[in-house]
């Protein structure tokens, strides 16, 4: 494989698509990001970072004002700091205004939303409506359009029909997909050091020039025809929530069996040919792209005539996880009804306040349903969940969220509750049962406090794995 910075005499340009040389220092460009959510401004923030000039346009004007303000809309570790640097220095603009923020840009990244339609389609509505604003809005200028925004097979075709029709007289514009591979919460270094980059463009030499915008970011840059790409993105996600599902499915046999799911992740992720990543039994993903991009992929291989039937099966699993700890809950109470229950952890995922798709808000509405009171406690999510399910009574502290509890579940990660003071826990609940959704703590020190445990995939008596090392051979 040839690394980032490999010279381009040593370009690869056989039918797997192109891995090129790039140069390890940026020219500076003028570049404009259309959305300010999770990836338009991280792209934006880091993009500063690496020395351009970058304006961030959004249709959202309170975020523009509170942007605007020095405060960054949501929680992203880093983010705050990078862009109240980036805008002291007046190299990061926010603005409302297509006009300005298109003037003398070489560059266009659409970073707009792109949920699923009732059907589970990819919602194109935002892109087609950013695109056809930027199309009425370039006057002169021939910039490269990047869309990063996850979309379906044939988008950027999509792009380049609307560019025809809105600023046909401008010449066919350079259309380049690059998907985006960051997660929250890391989001600012999987920008900086990604795996790979990937561009897909029928135009290579717009994605040799999108390439070399990301200067001396140390990551292979992949160059694909745009099918290609948008493929490489809603194969990943896809990939990745396959993990999840199967390491879930392999917790509920564990459960019958008697094995522990954490164990067998272990022994399967030693294998360097499975890995350990993505192998930790929960009520499985959430997030605002697993499960929208899972559904979407069904939804594209139903349109080509196929019968997604492993993806359907990841998608149903994800669903039952949810089902199978409540129903776990109902056995051990005997009814949830009138049981008060504490959910800790709304986030779908530690270190964000996101709750798109989270589990946890499958759990609350199961156990609603059912007759039961939640009380729920995040870190940072708190508000964001109050937004989506009201009614729920939201606690700032944990201890507080499990006074008079029958059951306390662990919905997310946060590695805080790992800190918890399990006998305050304990005195205050009116039943001592912890629902470790996460599989965060260990059984024997939760049943130790005098707690019924259930963990996902985990058997009543545990006992340690031994790992016996290979010896250094003596000289
Ligand atoms: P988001 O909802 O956080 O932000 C989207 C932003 O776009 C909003 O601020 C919205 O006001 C703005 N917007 C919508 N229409 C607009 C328009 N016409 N003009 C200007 N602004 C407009 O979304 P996100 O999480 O940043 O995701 C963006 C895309 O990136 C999606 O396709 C998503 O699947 C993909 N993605 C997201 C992540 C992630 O972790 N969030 C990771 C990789 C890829």
């Amino acid at each position: 494989m040839l690394g980032a910075t490999a010279p381009l005499s040593q370009l690869n340009t056989g039918a797997h698509g192109d891995r090129v040389g790039r140069r390890d220092r940026v020219r500076p460009s003028s570049i404009c990001v259309v959305g300010a959510g999770h990836v338009g401004l991280v792209t934006a923030a880091c993009l500063a970072e690496l020395g351009h000039r970058v304006t961030c346009v959004d249709t959202d004007e309170g975020r523009i004002e509170t942007l605007r303000s020095g405060t960054v809309p949501f929680h992203e570790p880093g983010l705050e700091t990078l862009i109240e640097r980036h805008c002291a220095s007046d190299v990061l603009k926010f603005t409302t205004s297509y006009k300005e923020a298109l003037e003398g840009v070489d560059f266009i990244f659409v970073a707009v939303n792109t949920p699923s339609t009732p059907e589970g389609a990819a919602d194109l509505r935002y892109i087609r409506r950013a695109v056809r604003q930027i199309g009425r809005a370039l006057k002169d200028s021939r910039p490269i359009i990047v869309n990063k925004s996850t979309a379906p097979v044939g988008t950027a075709e999509t792009v380049d029909h609307i560019l025809r029709q809105e600023a046909g007289s401008l010449g066919e514009l350079p259309v380049v997909s690059n998907p985006e591979f960051l997660r929250e919460g890391t989001a600012i270094k999987d920008f900086m050091k990604p795996d790979r980059v990937v561009l897909g463009s029928h135009d290579r030499e717009a994605a040799r020039r999108v390439a070399e915008l990301y200067g001396p970011v140390e990551a292979p840059v992949l160059i694909t025809d745009p099918e290609t790409a948008e493929m490489i993105k809603y194969a990943s996600n896809a990939f990745l929530a396959t993990k999840i599902s199967f390491i879930n499915e392999i917790a509920s046999i564990c459960e019958g069996v008697g094995a522990d799911v954490s164990q067998v992740a272990q022994g399967m992720g030693l294998d360097k040919r499975i890995g350990p990543q993505f192998l930790r039994a929960g009520i499985g993903y959430g997030g605002s792209c697993l499960p929208k991009d899972v559904k979407a992929l069904a939804h594209m291989a139903g349109l080509y005539g196929s019968h997604p039937q492993l993806l359907n099966a990841v998608l149903q699993i994800n669903v039952d996880q949810r089902r199978r700890l409540v129903h776990r809950l109902r056995q051990t109470l005997g009814s949830v009804e009138g049981a008060t229950v504490a959910v800790l952890g709304l986030a779908y995922k530690p270190d964000t306040d996101d709750v798109r798709d989270s589990p946890a808000i499958d759990i609350i509405r199961l156990l609603d349903n059912e007759g039961a009171t939640v009380r729920a406690h995040d870190p940072v999510a708190n508000q964001n969940l109050a937004e989506i399910l009201p009614d729920v009574t939201y606690c700032s502290d944990p201890y507080d969220a499990v006074n008079g509890c029958d059951a306390v579940i662990i919905a997310t990660e946060w590695p805080q509750f790992l800190d918890l003071d399990l006998e305050q826990v304990k005195a205050r609940m009116r039943r001592p049962v912890l629902v470790d959704g996460r599989n965060l703590f260990h059984p024997d020190v939760v049943r130790g406090y005098g707690f019924t445990y259930l963990g996902i995939g985990r058997p009543d008596h545990l006992e340690e794995p031994l790992v016996l090392e290979p010896q250094p051979k003596e000289a």
